[in-house]
């Protein structure tokens, strides 16, 4: 990790956190996102997705603009959990970053009334972000960093047409980052559709030790 640009909290927390060199699909997808490139990450369950997309996002927030500056959609209310916890801990001694989760089949106005107050990065799922864009309760107008994560499961569980909605209200000089675990032809015409001159980090998972 002490090969990237990252800023000496990020560091510091890595190693707090027992993370002892990158993962291969972070030691291809972190040089170019932080470079501000849009990628492609697809390596299996487990391989550290994840932190690579989170230092990505983090490195680049700036903490006293509370408009909402990264958006991190993912399948299911689970996931998206998981990665809220996941980029709280990643953030843990970058003072104030907000992280909000949006996700449905939770109470819509404590969520309305939490965007009021402001957060740096938003997590959720897709119909809910989507029904939030449609009122107004919350606006992308400042994002810099997209994420779909797990971008087969989540059109496998038919979130096509709201993942589209939410791009169209998204600024066009975004960073895209997709993350998934394979690359069906359907994924693929997405990030044809979605993405600006993808950079692919691909990690083949071998039969024994993987990576
Ligand atoms: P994925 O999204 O690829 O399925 P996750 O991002 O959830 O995987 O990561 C899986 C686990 O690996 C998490 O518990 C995370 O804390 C851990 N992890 C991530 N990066 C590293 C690293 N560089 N060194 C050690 N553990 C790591
Ligand atoms: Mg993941």
């Amino acid at each position: 990790f002490s090969s990237l640009k990252l800023q000496p909290e990020l560091l510091k927390n890595i190693e707090s956190l027992g993370y002892v060199k990158m993962t291969p699909i972070q030691a291809q997808s972190l040089p170019p996102i932080l470079a501000g490139k849009d990628v492609i990450g697809q390596a299996k369950t487990g391989s550290g997705k994840t932190a690579a997309f989170g230092l990505g996002i983090l490195e680049q927030l700036n903490v006293r603009n509370t408009r909402v500056q990264a958006l991190v959609l993912c399948p299911t209310r689970e996931l998206a959990d998981q990665v809220s916890n996941a980029l709280r801990r990643l953030a843990r001694m970058c003072p104030n970053v907000k992280v909000l989760t949006l996700c449905g089949g939770m109470p819509y106005r404590p969520q309305v009334s939490s965007l009021g107050h402001g957060a740096h990065v938003v997590v959720g799922t897709p119909g809910r972000i989507a029904k939030h864009l449609r009122t107004g309760s919350l606006n992308l107008g400042s994002l810099r960093v997209l994420v779909l994560d797990e971008g087969d499961r989540m059109l496998k569980m038919g979130f096509q047409e709201e993942v589209d909605a939410i791009i169209a209200k998204t600024p066009e000089a975004r960073q895209t980052l997709l993350f998934s675990a394979t690359y069906p032809r359907e994924i693929q015409s997405i990030a044809e559709k979605v993405m600006r001159d993808p950079v692919m980090a691909k990690v083949e998972s071998t039969h024994d030790s993987g990576s």
